[in-house]
């Protein structure tokens, strides 16, 4: 099992946490409107035999699982939801996914932004499947597309490519053919990183860069996001070591952003994922991630806080 980055999400170590604080909060997952596993009622089932006390829902692209993740959310005492979104954006030609934190998921603008990107998605999965087909690799649009819930992502072809034995693990579908540089660029992004950092914004909330090992120089970029209102970077995202958790601590620092952070989990049920709780930012985050909407969008943050 070569070739896989030992920080990636799929790597084949269990995390071990060193962190000196208890994690209470997770800040990055998935459920079955996106790519996940669980649906929103299952995550938060299994939030329950944890210690989180805030979790966020960022499915991909869409909100369709917050108004399922609130209901879940108010039948408990101890749980906060925030309502949260990873919109997948482009800028100088590197992959971007910004968290959006707090949203309003009433905002128009918001909504009509995710039906577009919806329809990007399914132009850009069915422009995957022919190219697989030029590597004999032969998969049925209709029916990954009738597992999805309208949101359709290249994870979801590489379960497929898993269950025709075209490979064996979503590691290997992305190594050997979804990372395809080719496919890559065949990605319609209705969205630059800019216009999603406005987007966040103009939806009441506030947003952080996800695991942002994976953006290709990094650094140059962030001041110009800083400049156009990105309140945070991931911090503590995959399976980070300390010492690149260190590196982007300073970049907070020094441009005055909060380091998230959390499992991104999807339910992939590997034994080495990570499940919710096993990584996040201490506590004190939640209330720097408030205090920085409240002084961002005074009385009008787009959630109830
Ligand atoms: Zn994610």
């Amino acid at each position: 099992m070569k070739n896989i980055n030992y920080e990636s999400r799929y790597s084949y170590h269990k995390t071990v946490n060193n962190y000196s604080w208890p994690i209470l909060l997770d800040l990055h997952l998935h459920t079955t409107k996106s790519d996940g596993n669980l649906t929103p009622s299952q995550l938060i089932k299994l939030v329950d035999k944890t210690d989180l006390k805030v979790i966020s829902i960022t499915d991909h692209d869409n909100i369709n699982g917050l108004i399922e993740a609130e209901k879940e959310v108010n039948a408990r005492k101890n749980l906060t939801l925030i309502n949260g979104i990873e919109l997948s954006t482009k800028y100088n030609d590197k992959e971007i996914h910004l968290l959006g934190y707090f949203i309003d998921i009433k905002s128009k603008k918001l909504k009509n932004k995710i039906k577009e990107i919806k329809e990007g998605r399914i132009e850009f999965s069915k422009k995957i499947i022919s190219f697989l087909e030029k590597k004999k690799i032969f998969l049925s649009w209709e029916k990954i597309f009738t597992k999805t819930s309208g949101i359709v992502g290249r994870p979801h072809i590489a379960k497929s490519m898993i269950e025709k034995k075209y490979v064996s693990s979503m590691n290997e579908a992305f190594e050997k053919y979804l990372n395809d540089e080719k496919i890559i660029n065949m990605k319609k992004f209705s969205m630059d990183t800019y216009e999603a950092i406005d987007l966040i914004q103009s939806a009441g909330g506030i947003s952080s860069i996800a695991h942002p090992k994976s953006i290709i120089d990094f650094n140059s970029e962030l001041k110009g996001f800083v400049n156009s209102g990105l309140s945070g970077i991931e911090v503590y995202a995959e399976k980070y070591q300390p010492k690149t958790q260190n590196s982007f601590i300073e970049l907070c620092k020094k441009y005055n952003l909060i380091p998230t952070g959390g499992t991104d989990y999807h339910a992939n049920m590997n034994d080495n994922e990570m499940i919710p709780g096993m990584n996040g930012p201490p506590y004190e985050t939640f209330e720097m991630l408030k205090d920085r909407a409240k002084s961002i969008h005074k009385k009008n943050i787009g959630q109830k806080i």
